[in-house]
């Protein structure tokens, strides 16, 4: 597996790659959710690429950047085990050097969910996976429902910039106890993991009430706000019942529906989301 820090060597690195070459970029601190996303594209593609920025644009001021984990030769322990050619793990100043100026911005799509909550956040996501899609050319590149607004911006964006890069989206890796697996679980004290998997629990409910027949949006928002009131350390921040595709709140659930919410678990923001309809 190479392991490459700047842009000249990923390029000359990346040049021997045979094709299709498939990408999967991360922040780092991978779990198992992250290695499905390799199993996938090591699965479809002759080579493997995968990238570890912690991307200091997409974290709002007051958000985890400086204490976001960190813990390089697990990861390139990992990412080798699973059968990844090459690593790019850029540093910030080659990322952003003095004087960068340019961002990519995606606009509707952005605007509700995690974009209302966290201003700014998809501009630093979208700019960096467009630097990201520059730099490693691949044929595919793989990423988690568990992200699902990010997932939809950087289909709108690979579309709207003629990027030749078919976007894959993976099914959301959970632990044991529906938890669904993220960095951040790390940050979770004993009774705060506990209590996390009330995010678990409350779309679980509102998805059997569709499946016996609740299809008023309203009333499955209401059931995930009742079941995350009843856990003293979660705070719900949204719960929306929108449009697949275009993130639109809904009134009735019809076709393809996106149940998605934000909670703080103690200190610690989690997000998680459940395809119905
Ligand atoms: P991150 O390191 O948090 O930026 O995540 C890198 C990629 O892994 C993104 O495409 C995430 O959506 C994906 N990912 C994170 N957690 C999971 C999970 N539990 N299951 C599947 N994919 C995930």
């Amino acid at each position: 597996m190479k392991i490459l820090t700047t842009l000249l060597e990923l390029r000359s690195a990346r040049r021997t790659l045979p094709g299709p070459v498939g990408f999967v970029p991360t922040m780092g601190y991978l779990h198992a959710g992250h290695i499905s996303l390799v199993q996938a594209a090591r699965a479809e593609c002759a080579s493997v690429a995968a990238s570890i920025f912690v991307n200091p644009t997409q974290f709002g001021p007051n958000e985890d950047l400086a204490r976001y984990p960190r813990d390089l030769p697990r990861d390139l322990a990992l990412l080798e085990a699973a059968g990844v050619d090459l690593v790019w793990t850029p540093k910030v100043e080659g990322m952003y050097p003095s004087g960068f100026q340019t961002w990519v911005e995606v606009e509707g799509l952005t605007r509700p969910l995690e974009g209302g909550t966290r201003p700014g956040h998809f501009r630093g996501v979208t700019t960096v996976v467009a630097k990201l899609f520059n730099a490693v050319g691949p044929d595919k590149a793989y990423f988690g429902q568990k992200d699902a607004q990010q997932a939809a911006v950087v289909r709108r964006m690979t579309k709207d910039l003629d990027f030749p890069i078919e976007i894959v989206v993976c099914p959301t890796l959970r632990e044991a106890d529906g938890l669904a697996m993220s960095s951040r679980n790390t940050f979770l004290n004993p009774e705060e993991r506990q209590a996390a998997t009330v995010l678990f629990l409350a779309l679980s409910a509102a998805k059997s009430a569709y499946d016996s027949g609740e299809h008023a949006a309203e009333k499955l928002r209401a059931l995930v706000r009742e079941a995350v009131n009843a856990e003293p350390l979660a705070r719900l921040q949204y719960v929306s019942c929108a449009d697949y595709d275009t993130l639109e709140e809904l009134e009735a659930v019809r076709g393809k529906s996106l149940l998605s919410m934000a909670a703080y678990v103690g200190k610690t923001r989690l997000i998680d989301n459940f395809v119905i309809g």
